[in-house]
């Protein structure tokens, strides 16, 4: 449901939030340090290091099973996609095929005389009823399908009052948006879809900045990380980077679920550097300073203010599609559908139909978009946290839900972060660019060999 309510207009600045940033870690593991070494460590300048053998040898760290059940899991996610966008058209096809669209508009006609709150209300019943039909597939994708794969914290009761938050905010934002949204369409029937896109950027503006102080906590706890050794390390990479050292914050995300994870949210003043519990309880410290030098490149790169431009465009890009493919429709269904004219509510379910195929069409170029987003950041962190076994480790905790090595077309369709294959790469050939530097050889001297052992097979 969450991925077809993003398609959903209504969802924009709500879904955006959960959209950028996110470089998401970890799966439950008791431990997941480096282990003692069986090889004995040749003298740093002497030794031999290859990127390609040292990338090989990390990925030999996950044992079969580990991996056909992290490919299983996130191949599954590419289907996912498919049903989410069969699902959404099929409750379009509900409303419009059986008229309870028209009935609904007709119904609220009769109530109420302002049109804005004619418009207003059928908003907000379509929300409620969207969201309603589709709960049972909600709670599989989510809460189901999450146990499955041991992902999970979260019993039904606490994951239905998550869904119950989500609604509540998605009725409010999602009414006054499309509500401002029509009221567009009606004063410029030919222009609407520029200033109706507009709407909809201003609209994820405001949700990005008031997302870390009044949306994020809202599902969460959010808390300065605690002092101590760590925290310092964290303060001194934050202000070498020219990062406002009180911006790292850590969340309960274990309440959820059991993924590492970190992000970055907010605009200008209200930027947020925000860790999960599961990464400081599991990570190692090398893994948390990598991930940590990870998330401020997002800061110091501007990419939330980045993502905005490209994601706007492409939403006015959606505007338009909307706007030639309505008409289309309208002239041939309308009168079936009961739909008067594009400024007619009754005909939300087809313009949110309509921008969910826009949205499915698009799945590549926005994965593309953000996954670009992730390389520079992991290409930032690396300078800034110097830790490619820490990065490497954190790649290795992240497959158990994102496949490791997909194909090329597989990856640039429907990653969202570069594969784990490319990020360990990536640290291994900084590694060896760097081998003889004296941080680097000093980790390598006191952790002889770079890999774990390998990882027993996740319940
Ligand atoms: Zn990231």
């Amino acid at each position: 449901m969450k991925r077809l309510m993003s398609t959903a207009l209504a969802a924009f600045a709500l879904f955006y939030l959960a959209g950028i940033a996110a470089a998401p870690e970890t799966p439950s593991k008791p431990d997941a340090r480096p282990a003692v070494s069986t090889a004995a460590a040749p003298a740093a300048a002497a030794r031999h290091f290859d990127a390609d053998e040292a990338t090989r040898e990390w990925l030999n760290t996950l044992s079969p099973e580990a991996r056909a059940k992290s490919d299983a899991y996130f191949e599954g996610g590419y289907w996912l996609i498919l049903w989410d966008f069969v699902v959404g058209l099929a409750v379009a096809g509900l409303l419009l095929g059986t008229g309870l669209s028209r009935r609904l508009r007709d119904f609220n006609e009769k109530l109420i005389k302002l049109r804005f709150l004619q418009t207003a209300l059928y908003v907000a019943e379509y929300i409620l009823f969207t969201t309603v039909v589709t709960l049972p597939w909600t709670i599989y994708e989510g809460y189901v399908r999450e146990h499955q794969y041991g992902m999970s914290n979260q019993d039904l009761g606490a994951f239905l009052g998550d869904q119950a938050k989500s609604l509540l905010l998605g009725l409010i934002f999602g009414t006054i948006v499309l509500t401002v949204i029509y009221a567009v369409i009606r004063k410029a029937p030919r222009t609407w879809w520029l200033w109706g896109s507009l709407v909809g950027v201003v609209f994820i503006v405001f949700g990005v900045l008031i997302g870390p102080t009044y949306l994020e906590p809202v599902f969460n706890k959010f808390y300065p990380l605690a002092d101590g050794p760590q925290k310092q390390q964290i303060l001194s990479m934050a202000r070498a980077n020219g990062i406002p050292a009180t911006d790292v914050y850590e969340f309960d995300a274990s309440k959820q679920t059991k993924r590492m994870s970190a992000h970055v949210s907010g605009l200008a003043g209200t930027t947020q550097i925000s860790l999960n519990d599961n990464l400081i309880n599991r990570g190692s410290p090398e893994e948390v300073q990598a991930v940590l030098g990870h998330e401020m490149g997002h800061y110091v790169l501007n990419h939330v203010f980045h993502g905005i431009v490209e994601f706007s465009l492409l939403i006015v890009v959606g505007f338009a599609f909307l706007k030639w493919s309505f008409e289309k429709l309208r002239v041939r269904y309308g009168q079936r559908w009961g739909i008067r004219d594009v400024g007619d509510v009754a005909g939300l379910p087809l313009l949110v139909a309509l921008y969910s195929v826009y949205g499915f069409a698009t799945t590549p170029l926005n994965n593309t978009l953000t996954r670009t987003q992730e390389a520079e950041a992991d290409a930032f962190g690396m300078n800034a946290a110097r830790q490619p076994d820490g990065f490497a480790q954190a790649a290795i905790h992240l497959s158990e839900y994102r496949k490791m090595e997909p194909g090329k077309w597989e990856e640039i369709f429907f990653y969202d972060h570069p594969s784990g294959y490319h990020r360990i790469h990536r640290a291994m050939v900084w590694k060896a660019e760097h081998l003889t530097d004296a941080d680097i050889a000093a980790y390598d001297a006191a952790h002889p060999i770079i890999a774990m052992p390998p990882e027993p097979a996740q319940k």
